[in-house]
């Protein structure tokens, strides 16, 4: 039987699915409610009516990529890595530093994605759960980084789901403190206030990990990177499949990174809608309401059904277990129409 010979760890392993349909109102994902613009679409149909640029396998370095991310952010190329996703990245750090049974310290609720990969990888997710009100417990993240065999912190700023970011402060508390490599997820970080990227200098254990997914709009052709000393990053590259990033993905994440008035634009289209939609969700009866440094928002419900009723009028959001009785939902931030539209479902539903 095939099953005997899978490894004990995933034989109740669960691989993600998700149904694939689209959607008008698809606010569960993250994902950006804008298009290519019209001066990327114009450069990449010229590109790509000459047939000899895909014929050849990609760049397996994404030099021209990496440049255009290294002079965005004023770092040298060689602090800069790229991936099929950031999801491909944190993939490749655990390999990096974990061998069988290595402990992956994780604050929690938080990316679903870091436990199951930790597991992929033969290590042990180790859960330090946030406080009540969903900030950081420093202290027992320090402590439980300094165990033996805690080989990875990763600290996602701002957090998937609770929205709410980690203070450089903060992080530097941690990081001053402890000395295993340290993964800050700033996947959300073009909506939030801070990054932890200008300050990769000071320290050679941090590594931060970003993508094209959410504020660029590129998540159907998974491009994420990652930034810190040549140190980490040289370590990440011993993992890094070859010809990662497809020709197409590198070409055009270059050029949505070079739009650079339209992604400021269209970030703060966003943050605006974003505290629109939170000051909206805040007069309806009911629901807890958190504050979001990220292009979604949390809500806490005891309607455990509630996300059903979205659902049975097209609307798909992203739901999970809370305490007892109570039910979380993360809401992606759509554009005006979309936000309209759920909110008025909202209004009759709570
Ligand atoms: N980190 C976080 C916190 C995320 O929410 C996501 C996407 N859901 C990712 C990483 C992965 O993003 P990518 O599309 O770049 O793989």
């Amino acid at each position: 039987m095939i099953r005997d010979y899978i490894r004990k760890e995933l034989q109740a392993f669960k691989p993600y699915h998700a149904a694939f349909r689209p959607q008008k109102i698809k606010l569960d994902a993250n994902e950006s409610p804008f298009a290519l613009s019209e001066n990327v679409k114009n450069k990449l149909i010229q590109w790509i009516s000459n047939e000899e640029n895909i014929k050849l396998y990609p760049d397996t370095d994404s030099t021209e990529l990496r440049e255009a991310i290294a002079s965005f952010w004023n770092v040298d190329v060689e602090n800069v890595i790229c991936g099929v996703g950031s999801d491909q990245l944190i993939d490749c750090i655990m390999k990096v530093f974990l061998e069988p049974g290595d402990r992956v310290v994780m604050p929690t609720p938080s990316f679903s994605m870091y436990g199951s990969t930790a597991i992929l990888n033969h290590g042990v997710p180790i859960e330090v759960k946030l406080n009540e009100n969903y900030t950081y417990p420093i202290d027992e993240i320090i402590k439980t980084c300094n165990l033996q065999n805690s080989k990875l912190l990763i600290l996602c700023s701002p957090n998937n789901p609770t929205g709410n970011r980690l203070p450089n402060e903060q992080i530097e508390e941690i990081a001053q403190n402890v000395k295993c490599p340290i993964l800050i997820d700033e996947a959300y970080g073009e909506f939030s206030d801070e990054t932890m990227i200008p300050l990769i200098g000071k320290y050679s254990h941090i590594v931060v990990f970003r993508t094209f997914s959410k504020a660029y709009g590129l998540a159907g052709l998974r491009v994420g990177y990652g930034i810190g000393a040549k140190e980490i990053i040289d370590a990440i590259y011993l993992t890094k499949p070859p010809y990662n990033l497809s020709v197409l993905s590198q070409k055009i994440a270059t050029w949505v990174l070079q739009d650079e008035k339209v992604n400021q634009e269209r970030i703060e289209y966003l943050k605006t809608e974003r505290e629109n939609l939170i000051q909206e969700l805040r007069k309806l009866p009911n629901i807890r309401v958190f504050d979001s440094d990220a292009n979604f928002i949390l809500i806490e419900t005891q309607d455990l059904e509630l996300s059903e009723k979205l659902e049975a009028r097209e609307i798909f959001v992203r739901s999970f277990a809370a305490s007892e009785g109570a039910l979380l939902l993360r809401i992606t931030v759509g554009n005006k129409e979309q936000n309209k539209i759920l909110l008025d479902a909202l209004k009759v539903l709570i």
